[in-house]
């Protein structure tokens, strides 16, 4: 398989594997017993490795089931405990964060530029709010976006959502000065179903579930002491070859875009991860080329939600500015650790092809 979907999961990593089989017999750690407090070790030395990383303390690493989790407790945790009603999100969020927006219920978007970074913010975030959420780097395209100026212009507390730029940038916590931050295992080679939200001491969010009072009562239920120490073998590896692998990927990432035809149109831009190339074909559907790139081995995705098997304009492009058209046909294409050269060459040769068949069977 020529796998060019790293941004929706990427293959999980040998030092991942090993760590979380190592750690697989491990049992409650919140046991007093020997066995418990073998586990509750491995437990503490995953957080602190994870605390290491980012520039902050281990008791602010909160371990939750996936990076959706983390953001649901971010968001409706800080509504739960604000007076005001109020939720400021960016207009690109990833539907974790925009679902759990709408849900809460008075939503402002931050605008977003025909680039795709948000802009402007400062009307919007000098309204008190209960709640303040953006991406650090957009799923879609990889914009990577101005949270320190976001953080700066406003009084509520600011989620971040760093599911896609964990590994692929450099992130201190205490530095950054959000309130919230989150992660998630599966993006950068750890075991699917593990995140992490890292929560300042003050202000707290309330929690989700309520129960026996594990990860300083934010996310009470028996933490996955194997899921936990995968992830931080993960994390261990991207990050120490982070700079290097990144510098790789950006050539890559070069080739596919020299080699893209004229008439597409990038919706990526310069500021961006190195992972991401997010490209419109008109008049092809995207779906088509899904189809068409698959039977010949290839893995890639369009970025955007399929419902009911209608391909939909990705809500990110609209924000935009794309028209619908040019979005139904759009491809994202995302690079990983385990992403070559000659998988990339292989891919330029393929794509005019495909966009050429995909034109002429037209839209739906
Ligand atoms: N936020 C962003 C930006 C994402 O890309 C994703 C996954 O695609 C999520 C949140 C959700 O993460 P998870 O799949 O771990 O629930």
């Amino acid at each position: 398989m020529l796998y060019f979907d790293h941004a929706a999961t990427t293959p999980m990593r040998e030092s991942a594997k090993d760590a979380w089989l190592e750690a697989s017999s491990a049992l409650n750690p919140s046991g007093q017993y020997a066995l418990g407090r073998r586990a509750r070790s491995l437990l503490d030395d995953a957080r602190e490795t994870v605390a290491k990383v980012f520039g902050c303390d281990p008791i602010e690493v909160i371990f939750t089931a996936s990076g959706t989790e983390s953001v649901n407790i971010a968001l409706k945790g800080f509504y739960a405990i604000s007076p005001h009603s109020k939720v400021v999100i960016s207009a690109i969020e990833h539907s974790a964060v925009y679902e759990t927006a709408q849900f809460l219920g008075d939503v402002d978007l931050l605008p977003v530029t025909r680039e795709g970074f948000v802009h402007d913010p400062h009307n919007i975030l000098a309204q008190p709010a209960a709640v303040v959420s953006c991406m650090w780097a957009n799923n879609e395209t990889g914009a990577i976006q101005p949270i320190e100026q976001i953080i700066a212009a406003t009084d509520a507390p600011v989620h971040v959502d760093a599911v896609q730029a964990v590994g692929k940038v450099p992130i201190n916590f205490h530095a950054l000065g959000a309130a919230s931050l989150a992660m998630s295992g599966h993006k950068f080679g750890g075991p699917r179903g593990v995140g992490v939200l890292l929560a300042k001491r003050s202000p707290a969010p309330a929690p989700l579930f309520h129960g026996g009072g594990q990860e300083r009562g934010i996310r009470s239920g028996t933490v996955d002491v194997a899921g936990a120490c995968g992830f931080a073998a993960a994390l261990t590896e991207v990050v120490a070859t982070m700079d290097e692998e990144q510098q790789r990927l950006a050539a890559l990432k070069d080739m596919i875009i020299a080699a893209l035809p004229e008439d597409s149109i990038l919706n990526t831009p310069k500021h961006s991860l190195a992972t991401h190339v997010n490209v419109s074909f008109p008049g092809a559907e995207g779906d088509s080329l899904i189809m068409l790139l698959d039977s010949q081995g290839f893995a890639l995705a369009t970025g955007s939600a399929c419902a009911n098997g209608v391909n939909r304009a990705s809500r990110v492009l609209l924000a935009q500015g794309v028209d619908e058209k040019t979005a139904r046909g759009t491809l994202r294409i995302s690079l990983g650790y385990t992403t070559t050269e000659d998988e990339v060459a292989q891919l330029i040769e393929a794509l005019p092809k495909a966009v050429a068949i995909a034109r002429q069977a037209g839209m739906a």
